[in-house]
């Protein structure tokens, strides 16, 4: 499933990640003998199970006021705080954080302690990788552009158009990303709304542009939604068209 995977490929400064992070995913559906990566990838049960890497769910303050999660390196065991269990996206992406380390870390220390992940603005190079190696765990490129096409269809919009519109810096992207794409993307993969625009500003046409640009990032992070432009939005014809008037 990784070969020909179509128009959108990793950026070659974290291709070295995503390929630990694609090797690991394969590894896991040799063992476990088949073919398709399931959605939500079941993180916890194949670090557990697959990977062969103890896994605990514990209370971890006395590493810390507000540890999130742990990797020990040599004795391979991850544990994940019990107070982000019941907060899905948060807990799973701690998760594949911890991963991250244990694949790509061996030689950097043996335990790694954090009090949060997914933030993607950090300075540290190793959280930063960890944050990236989850990402492309949690969210593999064959799948993205699979879930990508399938939100088209469940919406009826039209695929070339609907896709070429998110990569845009306009109102009727706004709407698509905020209204369609992020509920259903977040739902499928499991993951928050900030580690999926992450996601896809990683994520580069064959021309190597980024999907997402970083200004549109920032404007899709901001919470709420812009009311005048959105109100008036209408699916015509497969694509978001803004009604002037009466019309809306
Ligand atoms: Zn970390």
């Amino acid at each position: 499933m990784y070969s020909g995977s179509a128009f959108l490929k990793p950026a070659p400064a974290i291709r070295r990640i995503e390929e630990r992070a694609t090797d690991c995913l394969k590894r896991c559906l040799r063992k476990l003998r088949i073919s398709e990566i399931p959605l939500p990838v079941p993180v916890d049960d194949w670090i557990e199970g697959p990977l062969g890497i103890r896994f605990g769910i514990a209370d971890l303050s006395h590493l810390g006021a507000d540890v999130v999660g742990a990797a020990f390196i040599k004795d391979r065991e991850i544990l994940v705080s019990e107070g982000i269990v019941s907060q899905e996206p948060r807990y799973r992406f701690t998760c594949a954080h911890e991963l991250g380390h244990m694949a790509l870390h061996q030689d950097v220390r043996n335990t790694f302690h954090e009090t949060d992940t997914g933030r993607f603005s950090r300075f540290q190079p190793y959280e930063r990788q960890a944050d990236r190696f989850a990402a492309a765990f949690l969210m593999p490129v064959p799948l993205l552009v699979r879930e990508l096409f399938r939100v088209c269809d469940q919406y009826r919009l039209r695929q070339r158009e609907c896709i070429v519109e998110l990569m845009m810096d306009t109102p009727e992207s706004a709407w698509l990303w905020k209204k369609r794409f992020l509920p259903a993307l977040t739902r499928s993969f499991g993951v928050s709304l900030t580690a999926t625009l992450h996601r896809f500003q990683d994520i580069r046409l064959q021309d190597g542009k980024s999907f997402l640009l970083p200004e549109h990032l920032e404007k899709l992070l901001r919470p709420g939604l812009p009311d005048e432009d959105f109100a008036a939005m209408r699916i015509v014809d497969g694509v978001p068209r803004r009604l002037a008037g009466k019309e809306a």
